[in-house]
């Protein structure tokens, strides 16, 4: 049953139309062969089941075409809801909620931050500092694995959970792609825009304590940032790089 009212295309909302409409004609056609003598019934069927097998058609395949509607509608409020606008990466809501289905699963956190960030908004304006973000948050995406999970985590902050990740392997991700960012070319207007972002790296921990590893992750990006920025640090160890 739910395959019927999965309507994702028009040749589903066709099919849709098709199974009711030959559902209710048989039903209707039972009913006629069960409550009227058969020559009645013979009489009524030549007349009756073309325009009920129309009626019932159309109307369905107008059901079919706004269920194909509804369909659309909520796998555009599902975007909206899961994935950031300008951004594509995962939203925080919905960063936290994939993770709370998975409470076992054990990863290590990153908080990346973009350097001097208020920078780019001052001397480009707000609209370079959107792109700027878009491009850091490409990087993240293109850096990590497909089991990892990319959020942006407020304005010009993302956390990664690096699925199945320990913290040494965590680190290389993290210097990976903190070198992509420091060596990629953003341009406006034919001027490069130098980005750098600086990374915290927690502990490894199940999903059910992302709280604790952000906390970490973020107390290492703290020590990045006075340590100069364009840096990784690991949680609880000196300066890594
Ligand atoms: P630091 O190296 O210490 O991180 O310095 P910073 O300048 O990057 O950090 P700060 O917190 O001082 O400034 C962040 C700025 O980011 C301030 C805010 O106006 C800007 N910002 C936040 N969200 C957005 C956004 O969505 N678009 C743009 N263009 N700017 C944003
Ligand atoms: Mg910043
Ligand atoms: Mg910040």
């Amino acid at each position: 049953m739910k395959w019927l009212l999965r309507v994702e295309t028009n040749w589903h909302a066709t099919r849709f139309a098709l199974v009711i409409t030959l559902f209710v004609v048989t039903v209707i056609g039972l009913a006629e062969v069960a409550f009227h003598p058969l020559d009645e019934w013979r009489a009524q069927l030549m007349v009756s089941w073309p325009v009920t097998t129309l009626v019932t058609f159309a109307l369905t395949r107008f059901m079919g075409h706004k269920l194909l509607k509804i369909n659309e509608l909520i796998v555009v409020l599902k975007r909206a809801a899961h994935r950031d606008q300008l951004t594509d990466v995962a939203t925080r809501d919905f960063f936290f909620a994939r993770l709370a289905k998975q409470p076992a699963k054990p990863g290590v956190s990153l908080m990346v931050d973009i350097d001097h960030f208020k920078r780019v908004n001052d001397t480009y304006g707000h609209l370079v500092g959107d792109a700027v973000i878009a491009h850091v948050a490409k990087i993240l995406s293109h850096k990590t694995r497909r089991n990892d999970l990319v959020c942006r985590f407020g304005g010009e902050e993302f956390v990664v959970f690096l699925d199945n990740a320990a913290p040494d392997q965590a680190r290389l991700i993290a210097e990976r792609i903190r070198r992509a960012v420091a060596q990629s070319a953003f341009e406006h207007d034919g001027h490069q825009v130098s980005v750098t972002v600086s990374i915290g790296v927690s502990t490894a921990a199940p999903a059910k304590d992302i709280e604790d590893t952000i906390r970490q992750a973020d107390a290492a990006l703290y020590q990045a940032k006075a340590a100069g920025r364009n840096q990784t640090v690991l949680a609880g160890a000196a300066l890594a790089s």
